[in-house]
């Protein structure tokens, strides 16, 4: 079968001819339609420090998908053959006590689809069923393609609640703007966006009811004053990894202010804990998706009138998956979803 592969320690990714894998008794195979492109694709394909430590060489990459199941494992009892699904890329193991309590998100021996196991840019991917989620007819196959990145907006997004609060998101990359969707969809107040970069606020307020704000242009302060916020957000949703984002994000919540973290900062990245003291501000790290709490909501919500389609803005069959990447590394676009079928 054609695979995207990690197959040489240096940036790139190569479609290669692999064999399809052999499933066992608790997998399913499923030949793959849609697939989104990730970040986590890109350090791949950029071969950074991080995937030099993370990902062995070769691998088949990717894990966002949509698909159908073709073959089941003997030993799995409640899909079918011809099942459209997705599925959830964090494979948990059965030893530790998150695990063993029933925390499958909190597994520290978590394996990633595309970074640890052979991954979902391939005709036919290897899955267990545990981890497959069925879609249901009105979510096609790209959405499907893309739930694993809305799964991260809407697992940092339901951290706290936003019904009826001013909502305060950094960073307008695919997952931020996905999270301004959700925000406004179960009923925030207001939900302001920052980036640095126009397009990316831009697409924002075509998927979104937000009001963007572009940091190097505008005082965040400003617009707090402007919408009559009396002392800034209730909740911010960190979204961008950038350390500039993070303190202004902490200066500009009220007291008692609450902050879910899902950007992940390249290094150590320095924190006024004064300012969080004396602000009592809770944080919170969030890391995938809640297993599978976080898919049953996502998909009930996209059901129910979420639509973050115009957060796709490219889409290429899978042999220009070269022109995908360079789109997506350019940083300014949206989810971009290469074609398999
Ligand atoms: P992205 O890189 O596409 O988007 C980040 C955005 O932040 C960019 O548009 C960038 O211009 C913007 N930004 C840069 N400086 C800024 C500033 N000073 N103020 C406001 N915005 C600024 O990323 P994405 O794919 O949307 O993912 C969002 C973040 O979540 C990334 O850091 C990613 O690594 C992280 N992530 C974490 C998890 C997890 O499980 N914790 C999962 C997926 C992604
Ligand atoms: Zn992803």
């Amino acid at each position: 079968m054609k695979a995207l592969v990690k197959a040489k320690p240096e940036v790139g990714l190569w479609m290669e001819q692999v064999p399809v894998p052999e499933i066992g008794p608790d997998d399913v195979l499923i030949r793959i339609r849609k697939t989104g492109i990730c970040g986590t694709d890109i350090h791949i394909w950029n071969w950074d420090e991080w995937a030099q430590r993370t990902v062995p060489v070769p691998m088949v990459t990717g894990h966002e998908f949509a698909g159908e199941i073709v073959e089941i494992g003997r030993d799995v009892e409640d899909l079918r053959i011809g099942q459209r699904c997705s599925g959830e890329g964090h494979l948990i193991g059965h030893h530790s006590r998150q695990v063993r309590a029933g925390k499958f998100h909190l597994d520290p021996e978590t394996k990633g689809v595309g970074v640890n196991v052979p991954g979902a840019f391939a005709e036919y991917l290897c899955l267990p069923a545990f981890n497959v989620v069925p879609l249901p007819d009105g979510i096609d196959d790209e959405i499907g393609a893309i739930l694993d990145p809305l799964g991260n907006a809407v697992h940092t997004a339901l951290s706290f609640d936003l019904v009826g609060e001013d909502v305060l998101i950094t960073g307008a990359g695919p997952i931020g703007i996905m999270a301004a969707a959700v925000a406004r969809h179960v009923g925030a107040r207001h939900v302001v966006i920052t980036d640095v970069n126009s397009d990316r606020l831009a697409l924002a307020v075509q998927v979104a009811d937000v009001r963007p704000v572009n940091v190097l242009e505008e005082d965040l302060a400003d617009v707090v004053h402007e919408l009559g916020m009396k002392q800034g957000f209730d909740v911010g949703l960190e979204m961008s990894g950038n350390q500039a984002a993070l303190d202004q994000m902490v200066e500009s919540l009220t007291m008692g202010g609450r902050i879910a973290l899902l950007g992940i900062p390249p290094g150590k990245s320095p924190v006024d804990w004064s300012r969080i003291v004396f602000k009592a501000i809770t944080i919170k790290g969030v890391y995938g998706r809640e297993i599978f709490e976080t898919w049953y909501k996502m998909i009930a919500m996209l059901e129910n009138g979420l639509d973050v389609r115009n957060v796709i803005t490219h889409r290429f069959g899978v042999d220009d998956f070269r022109e995908g990447f360079e789109t997506m590394r350019g940083g300014s676009s949206g989810k971009v979803v290469l074609d398999w079928s």
